[in-house]
């Protein structure tokens, strides 16, 4: 694995970086207290490519490397981790698993749209009665005249509100358990589908979240992705996807917590000299320094994994728990560091905090991730 960047990751990053910097730094205190999604600022990044880093441009994407991905995923979470929310879900849970488990026509429908930010996609797996346990998926699906029926509902849903399609797990031969559950794309406006928005997050507010609702909703037979019965499949690839995108995202928070950190650090005086200046205050920012720089370190190595086609599903979670759980750490840190001011959104450090505990929730929990780590290193399979 190369510790240095190519040339074309470096301008990835610069442009992500001025983009982030410019356009959603700004913005971003003012839309997470108004619980205010940033259509303006997808907007411009779809008009960057950013809404479709990963599909090739056969299907509208950038094509980007892995590494380039989660470096312009950094820049992103570091100046707004609400926005690298809404751009994991829409690529990672959308996109790539149109991509990879899409036929041709569904491919062609679908990827350029949401690659041009013409529609928003979202991932609806979650259920009231399931969460980590995502083999008891209770929405079915019964198959009829002109397609399948869905009914159920589907809770915690990022981008539910806005999305204009939704991949929707559902079960559809109860007796097969995990092996009966199958993947519908449903689009906005289908009748029987409906949301109701989810407000008064701790954080992540200015990203979307809803219930989804079905009610004997009509889904095609051509809005099958993948097969009947690889639903589950599906959902642990594409989670995958999106853990990778996510610990990318928790690498930016924490570097975010620690710049921010360190500014203050020099400029904060008490007792006569910048904080910065005391030793406790040091061990504060060099602990953050080390797991910013060591989740990093864990992204990259699962990226590089990635672009070369091998296996890296435990690489993902090792980087998703970690940089999740030092993303929260740091901005702990970052907020005693700040005092008082680091309380109320005078300074960004609150934000970061609220946000970064999402991360070790969303996507499978920490425990959850334990768990994955933990059997793949015993050779455990938990489904025989
Ligand atoms: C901001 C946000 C956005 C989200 N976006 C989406 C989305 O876009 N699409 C989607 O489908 N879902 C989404 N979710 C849902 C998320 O994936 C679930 O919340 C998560 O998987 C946990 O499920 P749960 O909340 O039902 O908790 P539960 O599964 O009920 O877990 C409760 C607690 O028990 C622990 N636990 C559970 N099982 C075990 C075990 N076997 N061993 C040890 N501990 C265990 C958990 O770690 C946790 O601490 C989102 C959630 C949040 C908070």
């Amino acid at each position: 694995m190369s510790y240095i960047l190519s040339e074309e990751q470096e301008q990835v990053r610069k442009l992500a970086r001025e983009f982030a910097q410019g356009e959603i730094v700004p913005v971003a205190r003012e839309n997470d207290r108004r619980e205010r999604f940033p259509e303006e600022i997808l907007a411009k990044m779809a008009s960057l490519g950013f809404l479709g880093t990963l599909p090739p441009p056969q299907y509208g994407g950038m094509g980007l490397d892995y590494i380039s991905h989660a470096l312009l995923v950094e820049e992103v979470a570091k100046a707004c981790f609400s926005t690298s929310t809404t751009l994991s879900v829409h690529i990672s849970l959308t996109q790539m698993p149109i991509l990879q488990w899409g036929t041709e026509a569904q491919k062609q429908k679908y990827l350029p749209r949401l690659a041009r930010g013409e529609i928003i996609g979202c991932f609806g797996l979650t259920e009231p009665n399931v969460g980590s346990d995502a083999a008891a998926v209770e929405t079915t699906a019964t198959r009829g005249d002109g397609g399948w029926r869905l009914n159920g509902t589907k809770t915690w849903i990022t981008n539910g509100g806005v999305a204009q399609l939704a991949l929707v797990f559902a079960q559809t031969e109860k007796a097969l358990g995990y092996r009966g559950i199958t993947v519908f794309l449903v689009e906005g406006g289908t009748p029987g589908f409906s949301n109701t928005p989810l407000t008064h997050k701790l954080g992540l507010r200015s990203s979307n979240t809803a219930e989804l609702i079905f009610d004997d909703c009509l889904v095609s037979e051509e809005n099958v992705l993948g097969k009947v019965g690889d639903g589950f499949k599906i959902a642990m690839a594409a989670l995958d996807e999106a853990r990778y995108t996510t610990a990318a995202g928790c690498v930016g928070l924490a570097q975010a917590s620690l710049d921010a950190s360190i500014s203050y650090a020099q400029t904060r005086m008490q007792f006569g000299k910048p904080i910065g200046g005391f030793q406790l205050i040091q061990e504060l920012i060099a602990d953050m320094m080390v797991e910013t720089e060591a989740a990093r370190f864990l992204v990259h190595r699962a990226g590089e994994l990635k672009n070369r086609k091998l296996p890296a599903s435990r690489e993902i979670s090792m980087a998703k728990y970690y940089a999740s759980e030092a993303a929260l750490r740091a901005a702990d840190r970052a907020i005693q560091i700040h005092g008082g001011s680091g309380y109320c959104d005078e300074y960004p450090v609150e934000r970061y905090f609220r946000d970064a505990k999402a991360a070790t929730i969303y996507e499978g929990t920490s425990q959850v991730q334990k768990l994955l780590i933990g059997r793949a290193a015993l050779g455990i399979n938990a489904f025989v």
